[in-house]
């Protein structure tokens, strides 16, 4: 591709970098997406949607197969407190079965796809050159650690303390419940989300190092797995922070743009959210910093005290507080939800 060709170069291809390339086109902007990987893409996930992204990925047409989401169980020790979704039904969908709508609709609206890796930014008044291309707007949606953050100075590094990472798997069994199943184990939470009508997805985020099978194997609920039928895949640590979401023509979204935990399972619906605020903010309609500093607000206040009280001596009374509390809880869930 010669240079100085597209409005939009997007770094990265996982779901928030092929939602702002279809909402870039969508907005009559010529995109090219950058992506080192070829076909369709797993990550560690908890593949969770939660009811908030449902309607920002209708309007990108994307309407992914999956399982309905209709709110979260928190258990511990036989122990739980429910609460249903008010604002509408979320739904659990295969991390594969994602990235395949969003592909297949970023393919059908013309998006560039071009299989290389950033490795360099170049930013002047007018533009920013990447991977060889020169755009009028870059967009980094390369994840948790990400090459245009740091190539841009807006990397502000990841905390030492309480670091957090997911680890992931799957079950060929039938799905049980139609909530999100948080299992509070001693040291890490255990979160089962229904995929399809004989698949459940397994995330377990905790301390480096906690083991994936004998944390399982310590929930009796979940003794009836059995056999696991992907490879476990791993994320982390959790925390990334950016200075600020965007520098002059660089503007990061996702999970590129600061990270805090998957503790609240927000990260796609926030990152649907960027998306569109990155585009509006190219049109000249939108202010993408103070924008999305509005949309991540309940995510960085929330998410962390969350993270705090899982990482002290509180932990244990997290499950019974929310039972005794059931109001609070649930306008917690609800306002992540959203
Ligand atoms: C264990 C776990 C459980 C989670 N549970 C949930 C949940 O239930 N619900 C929810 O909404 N969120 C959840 N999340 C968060 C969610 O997975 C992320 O927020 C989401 O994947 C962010 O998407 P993204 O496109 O920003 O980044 P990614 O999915 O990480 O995609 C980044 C892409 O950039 C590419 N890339 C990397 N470097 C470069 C480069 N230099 N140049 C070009 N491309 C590059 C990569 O190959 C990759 O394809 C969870 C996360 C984890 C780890």
């Amino acid at each position: 591709m010669s240079s100085a060709d597209v409005d939009v170069i997007v770094a990265g291809g996982g779901p928030v970098g092929l939602a702002s390339a279809i909402e870039a086109r969508l907005a009559g902007l010529t995109v090219a997406l950058v992506e080192p990987r070829e076909g369709v893409i797993d990550k560690a996930c908890g593949e969770g949607l939660m009811p908030g992204a449902l309607p920002l990925l209708a309007r990108l047409g994307v309407d992914p197969a999956g399982m309905p989401l209709r709110g979260v169980s928190y258990n511990a020790r036989g122990r739980r407190a429910d609460h249903v979704f008010a604002t509408g039904i979320g739904r659990g969908v295969r991390r594969t079965v994602l990235h395949s709508a969003l592909a297949a609709r970023a393919a059908e609206l013309g998006v560039e796809r071009v299989d290389a890796r950033v490795e360099s930014v170049e930013t002047d008044a007018d533009g920013v050159v990447a991977a060889g291309i020169r755009g009028s707007w870059l967009f980094g949606a390369d994840g948790l650690h990400s090459t245009v953050r740091r190539l841009a100075g807006l990397d502000r590094g990841a905390p030492r303390a309480r670091r957090r990472f997911g680890i992931t798997r799957h079950f060929a069994v039938e799905p049980w419940s139609d909530l999100i199943e948080v299992h509070w184990a001693p040291r890490a939470e255990v979160y089962v989300t229904p995929l399809a009508p004989d698949l459940v997805g397994v995330a377990l985020l905790g301390a480096p190092r906690t083991d994936f099978d004998e944390t399982v194997a310590g929930i009796p609920a979940l003794a009836h797995l059995g056999e696991s039928s992907t490879k476990l895949k791993g994320a982390g640590p959790f925390r990334q922070r950016a200075v600020a979401p965007s520098r002059g023509r660089v503007l990061l979204v996702g999970d590129a743009s600061g990270y805090v935990d998957a503790i609240t399972g927000e990260g796609l619906r926030l990152g649907f959210d960027q998306a569109r605020l990155a585009v509006a903010h190219a049109l000249g309609t939108g202010d993408y910093d103070r924008q999305w500093r509005r949309t991540t607000r309940d995510f960085r206040m929330l998410t962390s005290r969350l993270v705090l009280a899982a990482t002290s001596p509180a932990r244990g009374a997290i499950v019974p507080l929310s039972r005794a509390l059931p109001g609070l809880y649930g306008s917690v869930v609800e306002r992540l939800a959203r």
